[in-house]
């Protein structure tokens, strides 16, 4: 890419849009610079908050117009270096554009705009009885989350992003507008372009507006803790009450070392043992037989304590430490930086991958721990590194790359849910073989002159 005239690429923008909504502020430009992972930050020339599709069109075409990279951005809680500007140019931040536009009960759809987080929407869902369920930890934009293809604790019952996605307004490269889809229940109209977008880490478009899926809240909740005397066991209890059929919505795996860092970041008493995290949604008398069922099966697994909690102050207690968790090894370890690997393999793999896992870190002398959404054969080794340690990050490095090639060897992926970003593109072509030539291709069709988020997945 040739060298951008930045100033007079700025005074331009600052002609299309309000001109305090264009910045070159130093610490709003460091904040652009970098996500929450242990990747290097870069500076992007300019960060721009537009309000409309019509501006992020505008500026869209100023930008092939300067061949001025653009790297959307939503909280920048991704953990792979996602919203670094590898190469400069214009970080776009969603922020303003917070609404949500429209609440469709009766179709179980939400509209927002792309910088609406999580939480907000929860919030205003609220009064329908309804509710919005992929929770990744960060209170992220939706999105990033569409667009990290992001997923959470309850995917096991309701899915990921990519379940949740009905509609994408996108803005392309050239600074077309489109829609992928519909509000029809169900479509076999066209190529699926809702998915193609999902998941493509601002490389093909920008979001604009989202049409998301929405559920009812349940009738009754209920969560337990169910504490082993080792992760074995706890994981092959996991693989059983998944295989007997159990609709489980949570089912969250915590090593011994991550349940101490928890219990010293967040002031509880957890046993320090490897334990499940349940949670079940239904009517009262199908959930308490969901419950005594896994209790029989987390029993023959040798369980030591299996503790319910009903109620509403409790459960919250227990997800918020859960949410909190990547926090908590980075307030424990302070200088260090948080690299989370993030493998997925299918249910019948599980108990391996994890073992050779636990292996490979206690090898490394990498101070972290275990934890993940086991329900759906993801997990994390959660290490905190020393960035200034250059053979540390080697170690780390390669024990990252154990991890994934296990997992691909076993029709595993290499990111469950956090995605490519610059952390994963190596092994892009060992997961995906020729298919990643064809996503190549897409990309040169969607954007000629690679102008979005360059440097990323590919
Ligand atoms: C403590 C912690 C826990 C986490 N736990 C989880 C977890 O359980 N599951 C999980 O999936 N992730 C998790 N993450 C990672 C992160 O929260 C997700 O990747 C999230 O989806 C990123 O959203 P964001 O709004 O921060 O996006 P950003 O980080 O700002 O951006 C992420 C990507 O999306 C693109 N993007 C942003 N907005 C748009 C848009 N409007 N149009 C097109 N592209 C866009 C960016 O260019 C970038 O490539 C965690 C992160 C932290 C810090």
């Amino acid at each position: 890419m040739q060298t951008i005239d930045v100033r007079s690429l700025v005074e331009e923008l600052k002609e299309t849009i309000d001109a305090e909504r264009v910045s070159q502020n130093d610490t709003i430009l460091e904040q652009h610079s970098k996500d929450e992972s242990y990747h290097t930050p870069n500076l992007p020339d300019v960060v721009v908050f537009p309000k409309t599709a019509e501006e992020v069109s505008k500026i869209m075409k100023l930008a092939q117009k300067y061949k001025c990279p653009v790297i959307p951005f939503g909280i920048g809680s991704s953990l792979e270096g996602h919203v670094i500007p590898v190469k400069g140019g214009i970080s776009l931040d969603f922020t303003l554009m917070n609404e949500i536009i429209d609440i469709r009960e009766k179709d179980l759809l939400v509209v927002v705009q792309p910088g609406v987080t999580r939480t907000q929407l929860n919030e205003a869902l609220k009064g329908y009885g309804l509710f919005f369920p992929v929770d990744p930890g960060a209170d992220a934009t939706l999105g990033g989350m569409a667009a990290t293809g992001a997923s959470g604790t309850t995917t096991v019952k309701y899915g990921t992003m990519r379940n949740q996605v009905q509609d994408l307004e996108v803005v392309l490269a050239d600074g077309t507008i489109i829609h992928t889809g519909n509000m029809a229940a169900k479509s076999s109209s066209g190529y699926n372009l809702t998915s193609l977008f999902i998941g493509s880490e601002g490389t093909l478009g920008c979001f604009t507006e989202l049409t998301l899926k929405v559920h009812g809240l349940p009738e009754y909740v209920m969560a337990a803790r169910a504490v082993f005397q080792t992760v074995d066991d706890a994981v092959n209890a996991v693989v059983d009450v998944r295989q007997a059929g159990i609709p489980v919505a949570r089912a969250e795996l915590v090593d011994e070392q991550t349940m101490h860092v928890v219990n010293e970041h967040s002031q509880t008493d957890f046993p320090v043992k490897p334990t499940l995290l349940f949670e079940f949604h239904g009517n009262q008398s199908g959930l308490m037989e969901d419950v005594r069922l896994t209790k029989q099966i987390l029993d023959d697994h040798n369980c030591r304590d299996f503790i319910y909690e009903t109620d509403h102050a409790k459960r919250n207690q227990l997800w918020k430490v859960r949410h909190n968790m990547a926090y908590a090894f980075i307030h424990t370890y302070r200088g260090r930086k948080l690299m989370a690997t993030d493998v997925c393999v299918p249910i019948s793999e599980l108990a391996g991958a994890i073992y050779h896992a636990r292996k490979a870190l206690f090898k490394s002398g990498i101070p972290g721990g275990i934890a993940g959404h086991v329900g759906d054969g993801n997990f994390h080794v959660t290490l905190m590194i020393d960035t200034n340690n250059a053979e540390e990050i080697a170690r780390t490095k390669q024990l990252n790359k154990e991890l994934v090639e296990y997992a691909i060897s076993r029709r595993g992926t290499c990111t469950g849910e956090h995605g490519v970003g610059l952390g994963k593109k190596q092994f892009q072509r060992l997961e995906h073989g020729a298919a990643f030539d064809y996503m190549k291709k897409i990309k040169d069709v969607l954007d000629p002159n690679r102008i979005l988020n360059p440097g990323k997945i590919f």
